[in-house]
């Protein structure tokens, strides 16, 4: 049995969804949801719903129970997140499962990326057990971007402190369908450094979205603070507008810019090209 945790978000959702794809029955996948209200989509499908809060360890060992391989999706709440990972990994563990793999961040082990400390951290409890483990380093989602491309077909701007540094994003199905390939591989490896196959810079990703809507975009390389401040300026709250300055700051030291295949090689395709997701974005 497959329990796959967070399934009610976007990436376990489309975990469940890509393990289908790949052949696994419905009856030998579970999944793990803190409202188990919210999954009667995934119950529709077959799929076993249980409950898993991460902020309640007791209900971890029913959740993972019988459990021989478990995706631990990482969770959206950031300075929470260590304890939260511990419930799911010290029920895996007494759950004596196979196989836990985990959703990182790319080169946890060496980004200066602030978000990685959680994950780093995470990682250190999973090397601390007796568990097998896969660590899925992903790297950035082209979703998270979605906002920016809406945006800038109204406005015909794109505003980053990226410098010309490079991001290999791909799609949260991407991602999705790499996660069911190990959960579904008979020796899976320890660690992927997952990501798109071609890295885009902010100019290029201006560029594109002006080709797909038919409209005039145009990149402005800001600095750190010039980024920040023009973002608090449109009402974004100063703390995120720090965090994403400083996000684009790693971005400029080609931090989320690796492509070592490893994406491609789990889904036995390439990756999907941004220009396929952007269309994607305009359509919906
Ligand atoms: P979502 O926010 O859609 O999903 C996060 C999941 O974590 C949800 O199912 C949520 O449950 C679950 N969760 C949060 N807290 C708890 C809890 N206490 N107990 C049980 N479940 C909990 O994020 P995505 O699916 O898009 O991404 C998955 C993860 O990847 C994120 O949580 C984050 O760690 C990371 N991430 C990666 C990005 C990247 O670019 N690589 C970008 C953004 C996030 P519920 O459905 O009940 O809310």
């Amino acid at each position: 049995m497959i329990v796959v945790t967070g399934a009610t978000g976007s990436l376990g959702r489309l975990t469940v969804h890509a393990l289908l794809a790949r052949g696994v029955p419905a009856a030998d996948i579970v999944a793990a949801v803190r409202s188990p209200e919210r999954a009667k989509d995934l119950a529709a499908l077959g799929v076993e719903v249980r409950e898993a809060d991460y902020d309640r360890p007791e209900t971890m060992a029913a959740a993972l129970d019988g459990a021989r391989r478990v995706l631990l999706v990482s969770g959206n709440e950031v300075g929470r997140r260590v304890p939260q990972h511990r419930a799911v990994i010290d029920a895996a563990a007494a759950a004596d499962v196979e196989l836990l793999a985990y959703t990182s961040v790319l080169h946890a082990d060496t980004t200066p990326l602030a978000l990685a400390l959680e994950h780093l951290a995470t990682e250190g409890l999973l090397r601390a057990s007796d568990l097998p483990f896969t660590l899925l380093r992903n790297g950035w989602y082209t979703e998270n971007y979605e906002q920016v491309v809406r945006r800038a077909v109204e406005e015909g701007v794109i505003d980053s402190a990226t410098d010309g540094g490079r991001i290999a994003s791909a799609p949260r199905a991407d991602y999705a369908g790499a996660a069911a390939a190990v959960l579904t591989a008979d020796r899976p490896a320890q660690v992927y450094e997952l990501s798109g196959d071609t890295a885009w810079s902010m100019a290029e990703l201006a560029a594109v979205v002006g080709e797909v809507a038919g409209v005039s975009v145009v990149h402005r390389s800001l600095s750190p603070a010039e980024y920040e401040e023009a973002l608090t300026g449109s009402g974004v709250p100063v703390e995120t507008a720090r965090t994403l300055a400083g996000m684009d700051t790693d971005i400029a030291a080609g931090w989320l810019a690796d492509t070592p295949g490893d994406l491609s090689r789990l889904l036995g395709r390439p990756t999907t090209p941004l220009r396929e997701t952007i269309s994607a974005f305009l359509a919906g």
